[in-house]
């Protein structure tokens, strides 16, 4: 079944048209990953996902678990189970592991009090069930995150989102800046996540490794999707990966 539909979107940024057409399916309990290069659009395409601005979504349609979620705000998105790790890894680097994973609380409160509430009362991991699942961050609980290492930033960043109810992880680059040691880490994590059940969208520059991950790879050049496939079917493809993923 799909969780997640994209129908013809195109996406702008004022009058630059980004993506054109771009229609994907993504299966509930797969890894897909979206891959591409540089400025080919994957971090527009997720934000298109997840209603922030810009883009602009001037036609076609996103629709998760059946819902049309086209253009609706990122909280209400959100709140049906759709979480984006973002790029930037928005880490308040002068508090403490254990503070930056009470900022979802803190945030749904406030929507609360501004009384735009969350659309579900239901949340995601407890704190022990994080630690559980993280001991790097157990061990580094009243560590603050600005002291860190990318790799432990990273699991932070993923950590607190999983404390949201949700049942899409998108992920925009989480191997960016870190050792291929780290990396893999940061893999086996995504993994691990996907065989609890979850559904993971991965964002890739490292084509290498999100191919080994992912179960289908589509792959964007200029806003267009120009391959879609299974990964062994791209792996093989060397025409597909050396002209769009140099790889
Ligand atoms: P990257 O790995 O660099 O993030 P990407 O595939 O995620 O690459 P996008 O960030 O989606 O690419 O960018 C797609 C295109 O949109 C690029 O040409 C970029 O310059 C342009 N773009 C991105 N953000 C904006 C913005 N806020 N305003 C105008 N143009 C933008």
């Amino acid at each position: 079944m799909s969780l997640l539909e994209l129908d013809g979107v195109n996406s702008y940024y004022g009058e630059s048209h980004i993506l054109r057409d771009v229609t994907m399916d993504v299966e509930e309990g797969q890894i897909i990953a979206l891959l591409g290069r540089n400025g080919a659009g994957k971090t527009t395409t997720l934000r298109s996902i997840t209603g922030a601005r810009p883009p602009d979504v001037r036609s076609g349609t996103i629709r998760f678990d059946g819902t049309d979620i086209t253009g609706n705000p990122p909280e209400n998105v959100s709140a049906l189970g759709l979480s984006l790790v973002p790029e930037e890894r928005r880490m308040f680097s002068n508090l403490t592991v254990r503070e930056n994973l009470h900022v979802p609380d803190i945030s749904r409160n406030l929507l609360n009090r501004l009384g735009r509430p969350m659309e579900t009362g239901k949340t995601g991991l407890s704190d022990e069930e994080v630690y559980e699942q993280f001991p790097r961050l157990d061990e580094r609980r009243d560590q603050k995150a600005g002291t860190l290492s990318g790799g432990e930033q990273q699991m932070l960043a993923i950590a607190r989102t999983l404390k949201q109810d949700t049942e899409l992880l998108m992920l925009d680059e989480p191997s960016e800046g870190l050792a291929p040691q780290i990396v893999q880490d940061v893999l086996d994590i995504i993994q691990r996540i996907a065989d609890q059940g979850k559904t993971i969208l991965l964002v890739e520059q490292n084509a290498a490794a999100a191919m080994k991950l992912a179960d289908y790879c589509y792959v964007l050049d200029q806003g267009s999707i120009v391959f879609e496939g299974p990964s062994e079917e791209l792996q093989a493809n060397d025409e597909v990966r050396k002209e769009y993923l140099g790889v």
